[in-house]
């Protein structure tokens, strides 16, 4: 179980939730299965998988329901679990719509944040500490725009240089996918409850008055983490169903009943980078993720494809499954699929590391968080991981900010 996370008594009744800190978080429950999930972990059973109902526990390998961060069939995002509790307390100011454009410093002290709101450049002044959570992408390229990262790349930029840190912005991390696309045999899909508006109409309402069906799951109802090589100590492929398909990410759904694996490498052994183009804050920095740069990455994702096509093939799954529509058919040997996976896969949007902890003296924070070389400057948000975890990065990320915040109070009470 995650550290900072204890079971509810109601985990028992089907009613599951975690309580962090600041609300509670949910897990997945019975309303949320379908006869597709459940054929696929009996399927992966059948395959000799073993079972998990607790990815969290002290079993992570297996497959199971996935669990959310959602309450009563309502997603629980951070702003809902944390923020918004806490909105009222008078040592609490939030301001949205609003652009940090950087960190402001007197020698080695970060002092502030300049910021942008309706064309006005604002400057908040810190008493105590400076907290960076911009994530992975953007603490990176605030730190740069502050004069702390790359010193010749600040330069060729045109940001004075206050730090030399070259690891600000890279050991960029991220969970490389693929979609594998099963073509049913039964309409019992999201792709044909949409389709048709009475039945789309009962989703909704299903939704609506009792926060059950389609609408009450993630995108990925139910999951595994598997090893590719018995010898090696944890799982490197997670796999999830999702009971929709659609030729392309963003594209509508099809017309047919289908399914998608999703089939993701979780222990990258690449690494690529997050780097500002240039000095302008609203300018999107460069982002290198270099997926299958490391041959074994390519090689591990690609034998993850092969066995979760196994369990495809494998009943009770494949009596639902007319065929598979992407890759297909065409694709059939390992490097075949790595030929496939070079041209079609892509991020999890789990991207990590930016700004990583370690005792070394390249690592940008230290085992508190602190920015190395300055006073009164924290980062707490993904970019912290020194390598990413071997599941989905939200949780995790949420247990970050719950440490930072203890090591804050620690810190200040002295
Ligand atoms: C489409 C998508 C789907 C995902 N699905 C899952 C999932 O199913 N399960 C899972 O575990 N994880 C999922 N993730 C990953 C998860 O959301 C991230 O790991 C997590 O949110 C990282 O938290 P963070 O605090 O590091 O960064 P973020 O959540 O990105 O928070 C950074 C915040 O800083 C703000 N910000 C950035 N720059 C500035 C600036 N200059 N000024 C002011 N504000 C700024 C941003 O607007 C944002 O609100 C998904 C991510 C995406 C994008």
């Amino acid at each position: 179980m995650l550290p900072f996370f204890r079971k509810s008594e109601d985990q028992e009744r089907g009613e599951s939730e975690y309580h962090g800190a600041g609300g509670p978080l949910g897990v997945s429950d019975t309303r949320t299965r379908h006869p597709l999930s459940d054929a696929f972990i009996e399927s992966a059973v059948t395959c000799g998988y073993q079972r998990t109902d607790d990815f969290n526990g002290p079993q992570h390998e297996g497959f199971g329901y996935m669990q959310l961060t959602a309450r009563k069939g309502l997603r629980s995002s951070t702003a809902v679990a944390f923020l918004r509790p806490a909105q009222n307390r008078k040592n609490l100011t939030i301001v949205t719509e609003a652009h940090a454009t950087r960190v402001l410093f007197e020698g080695r002290r970060a002092t502030g944040v300049e910021y942008e709101r309706g064309g006005e450049t604002i400057v908040a002044q810190a008493r105590g500490e400076v907290i960076l959570s911009g994530g992975a992408i953007n603490s990176p390229q605030l730190l740069q725009l502050s004069g702390v990262g790359p010193a010749q790349h600040l330069r060729d930029i045109g940001v004075d240089v206050v730090a030399d840190m070259p690891d600000v912005g890279n050991n960029l991390q991220d969970h490389f996918n693929i979609r594998l696309v099963y073509r049913c045999n039964q309409p019992i899909t999201l792709n044909d409850a949409v389709r048709h508006p009475l039945r789309g109409a009962r989703e909704v309402m299903n939704y609506a008055l009792r926060r059950r069906g389609f609408f009450a799951m993630g995108a990925s109802v139910a999951a595994g983490f598997f090893r590719t090589d018995p010898a090696l100590a944890t799982p490197d492929i997670q796999i999830g169903i999702t009971l929709f398909s659609a030729e392309k990410i963003g594209q509508g759904l099809h017309r047919f009943p289908g399914i998608s694996l999703i089939v993701r490498l979780l222990r990258p052994e690449s690494q690529g980078s997050v780097m500002a183009r240039s000095a302008d804050p609203y300018e999107a920095p460069a982002i290198r993720p270099n997926f299958l740069h490391a041959v074994r990455d390519g090689e591990t994702i690609a034998r993850g494809c092969q066995m979760s096509r196994e369990i495809a093939g494998a009943r009770p799954l494949a009596d639902f499954i007319e065929s598979e529509h992407i890759p297909g058919e065409a694709v059939v040997s390992d490097a075949d699929m790595l030929e496939y996976l070079r041209h079609n896969g892509a991020t999890s949007f789990h991207p990590v590391g930016t700004c990583r902890m370690g005792p070394d003296e390249r690592a940008v924070v230290d085992a508190r968080l602190r920015v190395r070389g300055f006073e009164g400057l924290r980062v707490a948000d993904a970019s912290i991981m020194p390598k990413i975890v071997s599941g989905n990065t939200n949780a995790p990320t949420i247990m970050i900010g719950e440490k930072a915040s203890a090591m804050i109070l620690e810190d200040a009470r002295g």
